[in-house]
């Protein structure tokens, strides 16, 4: 490779004419000189990240972005955000990813995220280490009302039911084995013992005694679901021959690093929330590339903001991006990627599986004549719509080039 390569996923850039920016997506409304510099430089198109009409998850989006089928890349949320806040999985682990949650007496759900809660350490600590029927249950803390289980023992699976019904005021269910096997009957029998007992310890514990009093919803409960167990999927060394370090803010992308061999870089101010110190992130993401071939970057925020419907925080965050990203516009020797794992449009308020914008630029590429970042200026540019997963074989080819 002659060339080295940085990566940079913007979580649910692309979306669709939205009437409060007069009819422009937020990134064609926004103000973006840095990457409609970068477009102008290299090659643009538009990619399918998953397929045609397929909801990407961001899971299987980011594995798809690295060049991993869906069925290549068979592998729950769980293990992977275990993964991505540091934890070390087994090979018979089985991990869920959790909220904290408020319930009723009748168990019914007041708030699925117990008021948005966070620091709940003490919570989590509360949880750590508790065993039922010989298995241990450890817990960590994630983002905000998140939290991570992972149930260590003998003949455990992943195959149970959520007890998130996903919506309030309904109760909240029983796991349930989701196969006839003994191992998911034990599992599900256990699961659903700890959350007994993790009821009445949260219940009674100072914290949320202390939240009561203030007049806060207590995170009385927990929901779990995306249970499984690690896959073995080839690294990004195996697979393409490159030293790969990864920059996120939120654990699932940490996660997704770490899953594929890349090596973790923590930068201070990283969130993963609007408020992430993005400038940092591309600070250090080139200064990674002196010793990584393959520098992943993921930003998160203008995904959540999708989700929120806010087409005008999601307009500005788009300008903030930009703005961290002028450093790469005079940088050599390097190709620059900028994409997303799917669209979030404002008007949905969740993924959709329209295609986004890729911009890949690299010194010495001939003009394609497109001269802003957009979804709508994307299509017309020389790459024209490829599939995810043709996207990382490419990047080789013009890495390769002298
Ligand atoms: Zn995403």
């Amino acid at each position: 490779m002659n060339k080295k390569i940085i990566f940079i996923v913007c979580d649910g850039l692309g979306d669709r004419p939205v009437n409060s920016l007069g009819g422009k997506t937020p990134l064609e409304a926004a103000k973006t000189p840095n990457l409609d510099l970068l477009a102008e430089k290299g090659i643009t198109g538009l990619i399918d990240v998953i397929d045609k009409s397929i909801y990407p998850d961001s899971d299987i989006a980011h594995l798809a972005l690295f060049g991993l089928t869906p069925e290549q890349s068979k592998i729950e949320r769980g293990p992977i955000e275990a993964l991505g806040i540091g934890m070390d999985l087994g090979k018979e682990d089985v991990a869920f990813r959790c909220n904290f949650a408020t319930v009723n007496e009748k168990m019914e759900i007041i708030d699925r995220r117990a008021g948005r809660i966070d620091g709940t350490e003490p919570l989590v600590k509360a949880l750590n280490g508790i065993e039922v029927q010989g298995i241990k249950f450890l817990a960590a803390k994630g983002t905000g009302h998140r939290l991570i289980l992972v149930m260590k023992g003998k003949g455990l699976s992943g195959n149970v039911s959520s007890n998130d019904p996903k919506a309030i005021g309904v109760k909240s269910p029983e796991v349930k084995a989701l196969d006839a096997s003994d191992e998911a009957n034990l599992s599900a029998g256990a699961l659903n013992e700890f959350l007994a007992k993790a009821r009445e310890i949260l219940s009674a514990h100072p914290f949320n005694k202390k939240r009561e009093m203030k007049g806060l919803l207590p995170a009385n409960y927990l929901l779990c679901r995306h249970g499984g167990k690690i896959a073995l999927i080839p690294s990004m060394k195996q697979r393409f021959g490159v030293n790969s370090a990864c920059i996120a803010g939120a654990g699932l992308y940490k996660g997704i690093g770490r899953l594929l061999g890349m090596r973790l870089i923590e930068v201070k101010g990283a969130t993963g929330l609007p408020d992430s110190d993005l400038n940092a992130k591309i600070f250090t993401a080139i200064k990674a590339l002196k010793e990584f071939d393959f520098v992943f970057v993921h930003i998160k925020a203008a995904d959540s903001l999708g989700e929120d419907g806010n087409a005008e925080g999601k307009k500005k965050f788009i300008e903030k991006i930009d703005k961290a990203m002028a450093p790469l516009v005079s940088l050599k020797g390097s190709l620059v990627v900028v994409t997303a794992d799917h669209c979030t449009p404002c008007e949905l308020k969740k993924h959709s599986s329209d295609p986004v914008p890729v911009l890949v630029s690299c010194e010495g590429a001939e003009a394609n004549g497109v001269k802003r970042f957009s979804e709508k200026d994307c299509s017309k540019g020389s790459l024209g719509r490829i599939r995810g997963i043709e996207l990382m074989p490419l990047l080789m080819r013009l890495a390769s080039k002298r």
